[in-house]
C-alpha cells in the first residue's frame, strides 16, 4: 500500500530519505558551504512524502523496493530560485493537485543558487529535488513551469545541472520527459528543440490528470520504466492541449492544437490538501486563494487578457471557506485575493467584509494585489482602510493607467480616463493613504514623444491632487513611485504584429520622460532597455533562437541563467558567433521602416514571407478577432468587457465556443 506522509518538521523529514537512489548523503556536506541552506533542506511544513508501507504498517524493503518503482516519479521545477518558485501559485495547485493522484509522487525542483551550482558541478552531483533528492535524470517526467521568456536559458541550466541533455534529440531512453507549460508557453517555438512536449492552457481541472494518469498507466502496463520515448509522446499528443514539436514536424499532429481551459473552475472545490509553509522566506510570504480566472476587459498588448479567457468567478462561500481554511492551517498572518483583476471580482466587497469580520482580532489582513483606477470603489476604500482587514493605509495603492494620453489609452483599450484616475487618487489621499504606485508602458503602438511627455504630465496632476488632498499630517510623507516598463508585443495578442523598440530608442524615449517626471516627490523606476529587447527577441521568436539562447547559456558558462547576470553582451557575441543580426530578428514580423502600424493589406503581405511561428497553436480566440482588434487600436474604437454580464458585450472572440465554457460571474446565490 502506498501511502502520502506529510512532514511537518526536519526530523520527520530526514526519516522518510529512504529512497534508495536519494542523494542526501553528498549534499548534505555541501550545504554548509552555501548561501541560504533553508533552500535546500526539505521537510517543510506541508510538504508531502512518499514512503511504502506493508499492510502491517512496516516498511518492508522488498513491498518499499517495489512501490517505490512503481510510483510515477513527476518533478516539478520552477527555473528561478526556490524563493521565487515557492511564491508562484500554479507550483501550489500542480503539487496539491499531483499528490493527490494515486501512484504519482510530485516532487519540487528550483534553480539553485550559483555557489550551489558551482558545487555540484565541481563534485559531479546533478541537481535534485526537494523531497527525497532524487536527480532529475532519473525522475520520469519534469514539468517545468515558464513564467516569462527571460527563463528560457535558465530551463537548459537546470536541465544540465540535472544530468540531462539540453537536446531532446541527444537524450536517451531512460531520460525524463520534458513537458514545459505557462504563461511564456503559448510561442514555445525557441524553446521546442529543448523540450519533449508542451501543454497549453490551465493544467488543473482535468488536463494534468489526464496526461498523468495516462504516464502512469504506460509505466505501470511497461513494468518499471515508461514505454520508448517515440511511443509515450505519440500517446501524449492525443492529449488535447499537448504540442509535441517533434511529432507536429513528422506531420503526425496537426494544428490547430489548442489551449484547454479547466471547464469547473468556478465550481471545482479548490480547498488544497497540502499547503507548504517554507523555512527560507519566499518572495510572497501568505496565503494566497484565487478568486476569479480570465480578464476581459481587452487591453491590447496584454497576453493574459487573450490566454485565460473566458472570465469565471467563485462563489463567496468558497472564497472564504479556502481562505478561512488555509490560515488555519500554515499559520500566515495574511491571505492575498488573487485574479488578474482582483478587483473586478462581482462580491469583492461581500468577501472582503466577510474576511473582516471573520479574522477580527486575530491579526490576519487581506490583501488584492492591484487596483483599477475605475472600479477603486468608495465603498471598497473603507473596507481596505479599515484596519480590521489589515490592508491598512499604510500600504500603498497600486494602479496601471498604462499611457499618458487619452488617446494612447484608446489605442491600448485601456477604458480609464484623466479625472477617473484624479478622483481616485484625491479620494485615497483624503482618506488617509499617503503612497501610490503607477505603471506606465513606452514604445506602445503610435507612440509620440509627446505621448511619453504626456506621463510626466498626468504624474503631475497626480502629485499636485495628491498634496492638496492629503491631510495635513500626511502631506510631508507623500510617495509616489512610477515604474515604466517598454512594450513587449506578444504572441496571440492583438498587437503581435506591430513593432518593437530597438535599445537606442527605448533610451531615447526614456531620456523624454525622465525630464517630464516632476524630481521632487516621485521615484522613477524603468525596465531595462535590453532586458525589454531580449524578451521580445525570444516572445516573437521563431525556432531559429534556440541556438542563439543555447550559445548564450553556454558562452556564459550557465552565469544568464540568473535573472541578476543580465547581460546584453552575451547577446550580443552569441548573435555575431551565429551571423545572425539582432535588430531584423525582432522585427521581421513587421515593417522596420515604418514607425506606424502596418496595413491589413500590408500585414498580410509580411506573413506570408514570414509566417507567425506560432499559428499552429490556438488560444481559442479567432486571428480575424486579433485583426479587428488591431484595426480598432488605429481608429480607437473601444472594446467593451465582455464580463459585464450583458451578451451585447460579446465581440465575439470565439474563446467561448471554441474552448466550450462560459462565462461565470459569482452571484449572491452562488
Ligand atoms: S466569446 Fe464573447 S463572451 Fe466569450 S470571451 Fe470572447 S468576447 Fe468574451
Amino acid at each position: 500500500m502506498m501511502q502520502i506522509m506529510q512532514t511537518y518538521g526536519i526530523v520527520e523529514s530526514v526519516m522518510k530519505r529512504a529512497h534508495n537512489k536519494s542523494l542526501w548523503p553528498r549534499i548534505e556536506p555541501l550545504l554548509a558551504q552555501v548561501e541560504r541552506p533553508s533552500r535546500y533542506i526539505n521537510g517543510e511544513y506541508g510538504a508531502v512524502h512518499y514512503d511504502a508501507v506493508d499492510n502491517d504498517g512496516d516498511a518492508g524493503e522488498s513491498d518499499q523496493a517495489a512501490a517505490v518503482a512503481s510510483l510515477l516519479n513527476v518533478g516539478l521545477c520552477y527555473p528561478a530560485s526556490y524563493e521565487l518558485g515557492q511564491s508562484n501559485q500554479a507550483l501550489h495547485i500542480l503539487y496539491d493537485q499531483v499528490n493527490q493522484i494515486e501512484g504519482i509522487a510530485a516532487q519540487r525542483t528550483f534553480l539553485p543558487g550559483e555557489d550551489l551550482s558551482a558545487r555540484l558541478r565541481e563534485e559531479q552531483i546533478p541537481l535534485f529535488t526537494l523531497e527525497d533528492y532524487t536527480a532529475l535524470c532519473d525522475l520520469d517526467v519534469l514539468g517545468i513551469t515558464l513564467p516569462h521568456e527571460l527563463v528560457f536559458p535558465a530551463v537548459l541550466e537546470v536541465l544540465d545541472l540535472g544530468g540531462i541533455p539540453i537536446r531532446s534529440a541527444d537524450r536517451t531512453e531512460d531520460m525524463p520527459l520534458i513537458i514545459v507549460g505557462g504563461p511564456a508557453s503559448y510561442n514555445p517555438e525557441p524553446i521546442a528543440p529543448f523540450v519533449d512536449a508542451v501543454f497549453l492552457g490551465e493544467a488543473d481541472g482535468g488536463a494534468l490528470q489526464d496526461i498523468l494518469v495516462s504516464l502512469r498507466d504506460m509505466k505501470a502496463a511497461a513494468g518499471d520504466a515508461l514505454p520508448s520515448r517515440a511511443q509515450t509522446l505519440e500517446a501524449l499528443a492525443q492529449i488535447p492541449g499537448v504540442y509535441v514539436p517533434t511529432l507536429f514536424d513528422a506531420g503526425k499532429q496537426q494544428a490547430p492544437i489548442t489551449r484547454r481551459v479547466s471547464q469547473d473552475f468556478h465550481s471545482a472545490s479548490f480547498v488544497p490538501s497540502c499547503l507548504l509553509v517554507p523555512y527560507a522566506e519566499p518572495i510572497h510570504d501568505r496565503l494566497t486563494v484565487e478568486v476569479r480566472r480570465g480578464c476581459t476587459r481587452g487591453c491590447r498588448f496584454c497576453q493574459a487578457g487573450i490566454t485565460y479567457r473566458p472570465v469565471r468567478e467563485r462563489s463567496a462561500d468558497q472564497i472564504v471557506a479556502t481562505a478561512v481554511s488555509g490560515i488555519e492551517r500554515t499559520g500566515f498572518d495574511e491571505v492575498s485575493l488573487t485574479s488578474l483583476s482582483t478587483t473586478d471580482y462581482s462580491l469583492i466587497e461581500e468577501v472582503l467584509m466577510r474576511l473582516k469580520r471573520r479574522f477580527a482580532g486575530t491579526g490576519v489582513s487581506v490583501s488584492i494585489p492591484s487596483l483599477r483606477v475605475d472600479n477603486f470603489s468608495i465603498d471598497l476604500a473603507r473596507i481596505l482602510a479599515d484596519r480590521g482587514t489589515g490592508a491598512s493605509k499604510k500600504s500603498s495603492l497600486t494602479f496601471a493607467p498604462e499611457a499618458g494620453s487619452q488617446r494612447l489609452r484608446d489605442v491600448i483599450n485601456k477604458g480609464v480616463d484623466e479625472q477617473q484616475l484624479i478622483d481616485t487618487v484625491a479620494y485615497a489621499f483624503e482618506h488617509g493613504w499617503h503612497r501610490i504606485k503607477l505603471y506606465f508602458m513606452i514604445g506602445l503602438p503610435t507612440e509620440t514623444d509627446e505621448d511619453v511627455a504626456a506621463i510626466g504630465d498626468l504624474v503631475n496632476m497626480v502629485l499636485h491632487t495628491a498634496r492638496e488632498a492629503a491631510l495635513p499630517s500626511k502631506r510631508g510623507g507623500i510617495q509616489i513611485s512610477v515604474s515604466v516598463s517598454t512594450f513587449v508585443p506578444k504572441a496571440h495578442t492583438p498587437f503581435q504584429w506591430e513593432p518593437q523598440l530597438l535599445p537606442e530608442e527605448t533610451l531615447r524615449r526614456q531620456k523624454i520622460l525622465q525630464d517630464a517626471i516632476p524630481r521632487k516627490g516621485v521615484k522613477l523606476s524603468w525596465h531595462d532597455a535590453e532586458g525589454s529587447f531580449v524578451e521580445g527577441l525570444i516572445a516573437r521568436g521563431g525556432r531559429d533562437i534556440a541556438p542563439l539562447i543555447e550559445e548564450v547559456w553556454s558562452s556564459s558558462q550557465g552565469a544568464i541563467a540568473y535573472v541578476d547576470n543580465f547581460d546584453f553582451s552575451y547577446w550580443q557575441t552569441a548573435a555575431a558567433n551565429l551571423d545572425i543580426d539582432l535588430t531584423t530578428l525582432i522585427n521581421r514580423t513587421v515593417d522596420t521602416t515604418s514607425s506606424v502600424v502596418l496595413s491589413g493589406a500590408h500585414k498580410r503581405e509580411v506573413e506570408e514571407s514570414y509566417p507567425l511561428p506560432w499559428q499552429h497553436l490556438s488560444t481559442g480566440v479567432s486571428i480575424d478577432w486579433l485583426r479587428d482588434e488591431a484595426a480598432a487600436a488605429i481608429a480607437g474604437d473601444f472594446t467593451p468587457d465582455c464580463a459585464s454580464g450583458d451578451p451585447a458585450d460579446c465581440s465575439n472572440c470565439e474563446a467561448c465556443d471554441n474552448l466550450d465554457v462560459d462565462v461565470r460571474l459569482a452571484t449572491e446565490e452562488g
